[in-house]
């Protein structure tokens, strides 16, 4: 086993989160949160080591499709990515650093003439003083020392990228807000802080890299920084909600079964493709099953009258008792269609209302009414997902009335699923591919093509591309993306391809 300074440092903050993360590989889905730390990190060192552009681009490629919020991060990239490059020497960017124990990449390594060289690191943080106390450049200068005999690297430097993190005030416009961030980013200097080399900090890596491997046990250590690690819902909770499904349960290299999840206009032909899978079953939400032959199962209130008493079952219920007995794989059905997914999420919502007692989400006290029904829905649509069937299609309408506004000021429509941003994203993670139905008149395509104003994603790469709305198409598109799978370790990909950044 080779040795990270993040592996390391990951173990003495919490052996338990290193455990689920470096010995039991548990994947959880990507946090999409428009200030996701590792988001703009990457973004920050592409954009210093390459150009402003690629920064912003690899940033925004981490989103199924964007909203104001990332465009308030690309204003605060751009300006700092352009303040760094301004300081930063040139040298040779991240410089692997390798032997049979350890790995590392080294932002900036900056020759000086005879094998002398200075070390960067780049930070996009505010929190200086932790940093300097971190043994990650001393890490780095001792493994690159001993694997280049005649090689020193004569002085350490972080490069501290300054974060802005203010908020648009209720009183405020979006205009109002950017120009107050603008104000409040030129007042911001990036810093470059040189740190002695220490010696005793890599003694103490070396200690700990002996500790790790005689470990046998991970014990929690609960701290300030469990908000920040992606396992604490599981940890304190065990709330699997956002933890992937393991590659034991599902190998998606052997296509044992297809999720895919469709989006368009009403009408526009989605039901229609659905109906041409194998022996399907719908699960149909909208009563719209006119002109499909499947047999249906209508996902709605149950009302039933006994005597004088009328009973009510409420349709989430209902929906989830269809999944229970769809786990129990008596029948024959190849095909499992939802449509419409995002009415489930209505289900649902008004089935937590009723057993929380609430009117609204925000009812039951800060964040935890949206939580429980968040995860309400994202555990059945998760044991939905993982059903032992061929297929697995979910359905929705799209939603074109959202705006966003991009730096120019200037609004750009969205297309997005029609049903909660943070619950798409997440369906997008459990799904192999998206796909939006477009209908021009008579002419119906299933497009693959996303980018920042159009949702999309899913598991499988699918090279952007439009065909016709037609069953065999699909497949054809389906087993080419497959193909391109190179191993069942691949993260999840959110967005399948990306323009070059359209909504300056
Ligand atoms: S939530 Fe806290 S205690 Fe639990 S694994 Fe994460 S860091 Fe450790």
């Amino acid at each position: 086993m080779k040795f990270s300074y993040s592996r390391v440092s990951t173990f003495n903050t919490c052996p338990y989160q290193y455990f689920l993360r470096y010995v039991e590989k548990v994947k959880t889905f990507p946090n999409d949160d428009a200030n996701n730390p590792l988001y703009l990190g990457t973004a920050v060192h592409t954009g210093l080591e390459k150009t402003i552009e690629a920064g912003l681009m690899d940033y925004l490629s981490n989103y199924p499709i964007i909203s104001d919020l990332q465009v308030n991060e690309t204003i605060k990239l751009e300006y700092v990515i352009a303040k760094g490059k301004e300081l930063i020497p040139d040298g040779l960017f991240e410089l692997k650093v390798e032997d049979d124990e350890f790995v590392g990449y080294m932002d900036l390594l900056v020759p000086k003439g005879n094998n002398h060289f200075d070390l960067y690191d780049f930070k996009y943080s505010n929190n200086v003083d932790n940093y300097l106390k971190s043994g990650q450049l001393h890490v780095y200068k001792y493994f690159y020392e001993k694997m280049n005999p005649g090689h020193v690297i004569d002085n350490l430097h972080f490069i501290f990228l300054p974060k802005v993190m203010i908020r648009q005030k209720k009183t405020e416009n979006l205009y109002q807000f950017r120009k107050r961030l603008c104000e409040e980013l030129s007042k911001k200097e990036v810093k470059i802080v040189k740190v002695d080399y220490d010696f005793q900090k890599v003694r103490e890596y070396l200690e700990s890299v002996e500790t790790i491997k005689a470990a046998v046990e991970f014990p929690k250590n609960a701290s300030r920084l469990c908000p920040w690690c992606e396992y604490q819902a599981y940890c304190e909770r065990k709330d699997d909600t956002m933890l992937l499904p393991s590659k034991e349960r599902r190998n998606i290299n052997k296509i044992d079964k297809k999720v895919i999840w469709i989006y368009g206009a009403p009408f526009s032909g989605k039901t229609f493709l659905a109906n041409k899978f194998n022996d399907p079953l719908m699960l149909n939400t909208d009563g719209n099953i006119r002109f499909v032959d499947a047999p249906f199962i209508a996902i709605k209130d149950q009302v039933t009258v006994e005597g004088r008493i009328t009973k009510r079952k409420p349709a989430w219920e209902v929906f989830k008792e269809v999944i229970d007995e769809l786990e129990k794989k008596q029948n024959d059905f190849k095909t499992i269609v939802v449509d419409l997914l995002e009415d489930t999420y209505e289900h649902c919502r008004a089935y937590e209302y009723e057993n929380l007692d609430i009117d609204h989400e925000s009812d039951a006290g800060f964040g935890k009414g949206y939580d429980i029904i968040r995860k309400e829905f994202l555990d059945q649509i998760k044991r939905l997902t993982n059903l032992d069937y061929e297929n697995i299609i979910l359905i929705s309408h799209e939603d074109a009335s959202k705006n966003i506004t991009n730096k120019g000021g200037s609004s750009l429509t969205t297309i997005r699923p029609n049903i909660q941003e943070k619950l798409a994203s997440k369906i997008a993670g459990m799904v192999d591919i998206v796909g939006r139905v477009v209908a021009d008149g008579e002419n119906r395509v299933l497009s693959f093509k996303s980018n920042e104003l159009v949702f999309g994603g899913g598991r499988l790469n699918v090279k952007g591309k439009d065909i016709p709305l037609d069953y065999a198409e699909l497949m054809k598109v389906y087993e080419e993306a497959n193909k391109t799978v190179g191993s069942t370790d691949e993260q999840p990909k959110q967005a399948t391809e990306r323009r070059s950044v359209s909504f300056k």
